[in-house]
Formats: C-alpha cells, sequence, structure tokens
C-alpha cells in the first residue's frame, strides 16, 4: 500500500484513464502529476501524417478527460530520462509509475529512467498493463518460452479467468500546483496536412464507441468477413490498442461477455480473442527473442538471396505494381495508416516471393506508415509472410496475387474503393486487367510474371536452407 506520497505517472503505450494499471496505482497518492513527454525519438517513430494526428488526437483526448477530473496533462519535450529527473526534483514527487512496454528501444530507454528517477530519490513503481500475461508467466513443460501459437493460446486461456478484469477509471488526486506544461503541438506545427480520407478519431472514447459498434454488429460475422477487405468486419481498434486508448482487458472481457450473453456472438467472440491472443503472442516472442528485430526466427533462412530492386519496391510502396489487390491495400495502407489483415499479408507475400525482396524493408514501410505499427506485431507478421518466422506460412505456398483478389474481394468493392483507375473494367478481368479487351491505359502492367517468380521464390529458399545446413 502506497503512503502519503506524490506521484508522477507517466503516459506512454497507455493513453487513457480506465483499467490504467499504474494510474490506478498512482491515484493512491495525496498528489498526483500526469506527464507526457514529447521526444524527438517518438516523433521521428511517428513521422507518417496518419500517425502523428492519431497521437494528437489520442493526447487531446486525455487532456480533456483529466481536465474533466480536477487535472491537468502536463506536457514536456525533451529525453524522457532528463525531463523526468528535472520534473521529480522541482515537484518534490517521490513516486514514478508507468506502465511496462516491451521492445528492446522501450526497455533499454525505461531502465535509464528508472535509474535517473532513482538518483533523482524517487521510487519507481512499473507495472503489467499492456498485455494479459507477460512473456515469462507463460512457459512450456519444459520450462521455455513458447514458440508455436496453439499451446501458448491453450495455456492463455486456461489462466486468463480473474486477471480479465477491467477496473473503472480512479478518482485523480489533485495536481499540486505550479507545475507548468508546454502547450499540445497542433498538426500543422507537426507538418501534417488535414485529410479527410484518414479520419480516424483517437482517443479513449473514440475507442470505446468502436469496441460497442463492433460488439453490437461485426462480431457475429467476423469468422467469416474478417478476411474480406471489401467488408467492414473487423473492429480497427489496432491503433486504440497500440497507443493504449483502449485497454486488451476491456476488449476482451466484453467479447467474452458478449459470448456468453448471446449464443450467436460466441464463434465471431472466440475467433475475435484468438487474434488479441496473436497480439500477445508475438509481444510476447519479441520480448523472449529481442535478435528477432533483426534476423529470421527461422536460422534455415537467415540469408535467402534477396533482389536489389529499387524500382520495384517504390512501386510497392506506391501502390502501382499492377496486380490490382496489392495495389489497393498499398494505398488504403499510405493514405489511411491502416490496413486490412488479410491485405497485408497479401502484399507481403508479393513483396517477398514476388518481388524477391528482404522483408526487413516491407517490415520498415509499414512501421513508418500504419498508425497501430507495433515492433511485435508488424514483425511477427512480416516473418509469417516471407516464411522466415515461427508458425510461418511454408516457403512453398506462395500466395498468387490475382487468386487472393478474386477470392477475398470478389465483388472488387476493396480495389474499385482505392484503385479509380479501373473502375471501368468489367467484373471479370478486375483483378487481372491486363486480360481485358481494352486494358485501362492509366495503369501500369504487371511488373512481374508471378508463375516465373514463384518457381524463383522456391528455389532460392530452397538454396538458402542448403546453405544454412551446410554453415
Ligand atoms: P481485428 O480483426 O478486429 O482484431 C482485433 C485485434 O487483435 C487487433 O486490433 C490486433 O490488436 C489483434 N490482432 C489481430 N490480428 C492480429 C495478428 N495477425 N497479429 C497480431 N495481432 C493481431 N498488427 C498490429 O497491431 N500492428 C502491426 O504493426 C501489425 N503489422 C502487421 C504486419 C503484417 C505483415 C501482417 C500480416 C499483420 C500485421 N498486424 C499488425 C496484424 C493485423 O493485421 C492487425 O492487427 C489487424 O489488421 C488490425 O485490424 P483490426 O483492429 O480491425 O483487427
Amino acid at each position: 500500500m502506497l503512503g502519503p506520497m506524490r506521484a508522477v505517472h507517466w503516459f506512454r503505450n497507455d493513453l487513457r484513464l480506465s483499467d490504467n494499471t499504474a494510474l490506478s496505482a498512482a491515484a493512491r497518492a495525496d498528489a498526483l502529476i500526469p506527464l507526457f513527454v514529447l521526444d524527438d525519438a517518438l516523433l521521428a517513430a511517428h513521422a507518417s501524417p496518419p500517425r502523428r494526428r492519431f497521437l494528437l488526437d489520442c493526447l487531446a483526448s486525455l487532456a480533456s478527460n483529466l481536465a474533466h477530473r480536477g487535472s491537468r496533462l502536463i506536457v514536456r519535450r525533451g529525453a524522457p530520462a532528463a525531463v523526468i529527473e528535472r520534473l521529480l526534483h522541482e515537484t518534490r514527487a517521490d513516486r514514478l509509475t508507468f506502465n511496462r512496454d516491451y521492445s528492446p528501444y522501450a526497455r533499454r530507454r525505461d531502465a535509464q529512467v528508472e535509474a535517473r528517477a532513482a538518483r533523482a530519490g524517487a521510487r519507481v513503481e512499473t507495472y503489467k498493463d499492456r498485455v494479459v500475461f507477460e512473456h515469462d508467466e507463460l512457459r512450456t513443460q519444459a520450462g521455455t518460452p513458447f514458440s508455436v501459437y496453439t499451446p501458448y493460446r491453450n495455456a492463455w486461456l486456461a489462466r486468463a479467468g480473474d486477471a480479465l478484469r477491467a477496473r473503472r477509471a480512479p478518482t485523480l488526486p489533485p495536481l499540486p500546483a505550479g507545475v507548468a506544461s508546454e502547450p499540445l503541438p497542433t498538426l500543422t506545427e507537426l507538418g501534417c496536412a488535414d485529410d479527410a480520407r484518414s479520419s480516424l478519431a483517437g482517443g479513449e472514447a473514440a475507442a470505446l464507441r468502436r469496441l460497442a459498434t463492433f460488439l453490437d454488429g461485426p462480431l457475429r460475422a467476423y469468422a467469416r468477413d474478417r478476411d474480406r477487405p471489401g467488408v467492414d468486419g473487423t473492429s480497427r481498434l489496432s491503433p486504440y490498442l497500440r497507443f493504449g486508448a483502449i485497454s486488451p482487458r476491456r476488449c476482451i472481457a466484453d467479447a467474452l461477455a458478449r459470448a456468453a450473453a448471446e449464443p450467436g456472438a460466441a464463434v465471431g467472440a472466440r475467433k475475435w480473442v484468438d487474434e488479441l491472443i496473436w497480439r500477445e503472442f508475438y509481444l510476447a516472442l519479441l520480448a523472449a527473442h529481442p535478435r528477432l528485430l533483426g534476423e529470421a526466427f527461422k536460422r534455415d533462412f537467415q540469408r535467402v538471396a534477396w533482389n536489389d530492386d529499387a524500382d520495384g519496391f517504390a512501386a510497392w510502396c506506391a501502390g502501382r505494381t499492377g496486380f490490382p489487390i496489392v495495389d489497393a491495400a498499398m494505398r488504403q495502407l499510405v493514405a489511411t495508416g491502416w490496413m486490412h489483415n488479410r491485405a497485408r499479408m497479401i502484399v507481403a507475400s508479393f513483396l517477398t516471393k514476388d518481388l524477391l525482396l528482404d522483408w526487413r524493408a516491407g517490415e520498415r514501410f509499414f512501421m513508418r506508415h500504419l498508425i497501430d505499427g507495433e515492433p511485435a506485431s508488424n514483425n511477427g507478421g512480416w516473418q509469417w509472410a516471407a516464411s522466415t518466422g515461427t508458425d510461418a506460412q511454408p516457403y512453398f505456398r506462395i500466395f498468387n496475387p490475382v487468386l487472393q483478389g478474386e477470392k477475398f474481394d470478389p465483388d472488387g468493392t476493396y480495389v474499385r474503393g482505392w484503385v479509380a483507375e479501373l473502375a471501368a473494367v468489367p467484373d471479370r478481368f478486375l483483378h487481372k486487367p491486363w486480360q481485358a479487351p481494352t486494358p485501362p491505359r492509366d495503369y501500369p502492367a504487371p511488373i512481374v510474371d508471378h508463375a516465373e517468380r514463384r518457381i524463383t521464390a522456391v528455389a532460392r529458399y530452397e538454396a538458402a536452407r542448403r546453405q544454412a545446413a551446410v554453415a
């Protein structure tokens, strides 16, 4: 139990008041300083306009929620360790609380902050909040970290129970007088123009509304519709989970409650919870194996002979490969900062198996543009598609971008929504417009022959495997 004290709560990827573990602990203090540190590393990580806009929305919403509860968000600029040490001295606070984060970068930064806060005489309390189970809480019977999803999920579900209880927002202790804050920067100050297509609003209230809308509607058909990028069949909560505008416990507990109350929702809810467990699986995997951020999980595929093809990469980034489903997806990503999961799998497969480009280039591009860009899930998704990861797609099973389009966007809603040049192409040629009687003139011809590349890709993976075996 915390005694009379002054606490600083450092908000990071937990931009909300409700069900925030470290904030609830800090709220037992006599005075509370809610802090957000705007540092250059953070702004560099959130370089794309949709990401910056979303972050600012979340911060504005947090500031307004704090103000409603009689407190105020204190914003400071600079490197977190120096800013926090200074603030602790200035406010004579004796506690620092924050929720733990797991990427290698976050762990290095947090170790520095802990050391400097201790030097300032504060007790540092860190909490589990971002996940239901941290990586060392679930182990195989042999005591090792899980590297296969299904047994991980079974262990996770067997233990979840009480861990899923979500907390209400706490009553906040007062902010001490005279603590100065910098204003939140505006979008224009951060160099972002306003763009109507990327209008996903950040913040806690928006996250709760989105969860309710999803549970009331798409959840029922989720198991079927989640693979259709032209259907609004998924929750789109990933950006909110990424910034912590909503807690994973809340999402999972509400979905399971819905399944219990309404049998028609049970199948969808179970599938959806499985996806949230994938998120935890990848967070745990990266925490156990930090090397994954630079290299293949499967040592067999450490050295695939990737192409060096700047034009191919540029065409992929710009959504001008000549494969409609790939181009629609890449345009959706750059315009909105979000991409449908099926589309992520298709474009990642295309980059690695059709363009034969290193998955790490795609991983970096995704991190720059995705609002939900999260090192663990992004790396997990890329290594899955590149066949280099745990539970990965086998290297010889290669997505055909035409068949993927025909199967998952059968009526062309997705492709037509993003690739205006294809508006007049008849439905049956939509995913292979080069075969149309009059191919659209302003849309590129396919930049690779999929059938040829498929054979080359398999050969490259096999060569890498042979090389690894003799090394
Ligand atoms: P829903 O279908 O509503 O799922 C609910 C939540 O479960 C998501 O918000 C997400 O938190 C989690 N989830 C769903 N699918 C996955 C998955 N395959 N892996 C991990 N978590 C999942 N997700 C990210 O959050 N950040 C990333 O940077 C990211 N990069 C990816 C890169 C590639 C190449 C691939 C194939 C997938 C990536 N994903 C990433 C996973 C997935 O595509 C997104 O989480 C999902 O599309 C988000 O949409 P949603 O919120 O509507 O998902």
